[in-house]
């Protein structure tokens, strides 16, 4: 830091405070984690100076035989850590990744009319011209996510993200009894609707998917499947999510983030069954531009850390403390949904616990040291913006070394904060949906204590 203090001393200070701030709180929110020391240091190396467009042995620049090298072990990590037959490391987020995905999965089955006798086999072959008839086409392909209000990510069809506009969308939710997904219940919306791709995934559900079945109704519809983990990925790798839980055996295409579970840098990476390799290859030039090769060589060295004993461990511990977090939530009488969790993901009812909106008891929180997201609940009342719930995730905490009995304290003093806490007064009367109360001395002295866990 003394190197960066010279140039500008404001960013010297602000990545000091970061740490004080990321080790002197609770960190729950469930995509964040701490990258270990070789990932960090892998980061910040001469790698990031190098342009390297194409892919390995095929670039269109010079002097690109390192980053072959990086690009090269980094995809074997990926496809031998997963299984997969194929590994695409490029893509610089999760969003990043997906949109290689669709582009890919549009590429290998939208075929263009009339175009064939032309020699177009598919989209990346095509003339401006072509491209004109083919955009009517596109607008037509259809996709089906997971609903955001029900766990789903922006990229899984949500209208304000590109999903939502390059494809004619509908979305399958969950049973409003139980929380969880109805698979009878998807397999006949997704006849109705008969969608070109399935997505799997989640980012706020706390239970396993059987994606054997998600298969069998992809299959039973003619649609391709293709499983976003970009949250349990990390649950994957360490073999917690075996047989029809692990989507890799069962989907065409798998994306995911490499920076939530699976402990590594910022980034994505797309894998996929041989038969779309060639297309999903294309993510540059497609959607990507120059690779972050420095990054890729973070995700070479946090995949041969997820292939160790020592990362399997680590994430059974995530999967263990989530559970161990819910219980002394529930104990404590706060309402979960879908009654518990059964990943590293606790997605608890604030609204139907404490009175409060998801914003307030974030904000309660934060004041405390516990550091959150709120988090809408299935129909939620409140809307996306202030919410009703908060997400609670395990897998930071746990690489700090926290097991059961932290977790546990966690939920007390989660609980001990929000019921002491109440709505303010709106300025033009009733609750406010955002201003909130805490009783005096608790947020300093529930800091205290969340600093010295
Ligand atoms: N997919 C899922 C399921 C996610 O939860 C997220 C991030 O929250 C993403 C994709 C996007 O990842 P990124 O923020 O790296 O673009």
């Amino acid at each position: 830091l003394s190197v960066i203090e010279g140039v500008e001393p404001r960013i010297a200070d602000a990545t000091r405070q970061e740490l004080t701030d990321q080790r002197g709180s609770l960190k729950l929110i469930a995509s964040e984690n701490y990258a270990s020391l070789p990932v960090l240091l892998t980061m910040g190396t001469w790698f990031s100076d190098k342009y390297a467009e194409g892919t390995v042995g095929h670039r269109f620049y010079a002097g690109c035989q390192n980053v072959d090298t990086v690009e090269s072990v980094a995809a074997e990590h990926a496809r031998e850590l997963f299984g997969a037959e194929y590994a695409y490391v490029q893509p610089h987020s999760g969003i990043d990744a997906n949109l290689v995905a669709y582009w890919a999965i549009l590429a290998h089955h939208v075929e263009a009319p009339g175009l064939a006798e032309k020699g177009v086999k598919n989209v990346n072959d095509l003339s401006e011209e072509d491209w004109e008839l083919l955009r009517k086409r596109f607008g037509d392909q259809r996709l089906m996510g997971m609903s955001l209000d029900a766990g789903g990510h922006l990229t899984h069809g949500f209208r304000p993200n590109i999903s939502g506009k390059m494809f004619n969308q509908r979305s399958y939710g969950t049973d409003p009894e139980t929380g969880l997904i109805d698979y009878d219940a998807l397999l006949a919306k997704a006849r109705e609707f008969k969608p070109l791709i399935l997505v799997g995934g989640y980012s706020a559900y706390p239970r396993r998917v059987n994606f054997a079945k998600m298969r069998e109704i992809a299959d039973e519809v003619g649609a391709v499947l293709m499983v976003d983990m970009a949250h349990f990925a990390g649950l994957v790798a360490g073999k917690v999510f075996t047989g029809e839980e692990n989507p890799v055996p069962y989907a065409d295409v798998v994306t995911t983030t490499t920076h939530k579970s699976l402990r590594g840098p910022r980034g994505g990476l797309v894998l996929a069954k041989e038969a779309y390799a060639a297309d999903v290859d294309r993510g540059c030039p497609m959607v990507l531009g120059g690779p972050l090769s420095h990054m890729m060589a973070a995700k070479a060295v946090a995949l041969a850390e997820a292939r160790t004993p020592a990362f399997q461990t680590y994430a059974q511990n995530v999967a263990d403390n989530a559970k161990s977090l819910a219980e002394g939530l529930m104990k404590r009488g706060v309402k979960l949904v879908t009654g518990g969790t059964d990943n590293h993901i606790v997605l608890a009812d604030i609204a139907a616990s404490f009175g409060l909106t998801g914003r307030q008891a974030e904000s309660a929180l934060v004041d405390s040291g516990i550091v959150t997201n709120r988090n809408s609940v299935p129909a939620d009342p409140n809307g996306a913006w202030y919410t009703s719930g908060i997400r609670l995730g395990t897998p930071a905490l746990t690489t700090r070394g926290f097991g059961a009995d932290e977790f546990d304290r966690t939920a007390e003093l989660i609980v001990e904060v929000l019921s002491n806490t109440k709505a303010a007064d709106a300025p033009k009367g009733g609750a406010s949906k955002a201003k909130y109360i805490i009783a005096d001395g608790i947020a300093d002295r529930v800091k205290a204590e969340a600093g010295e866990l």
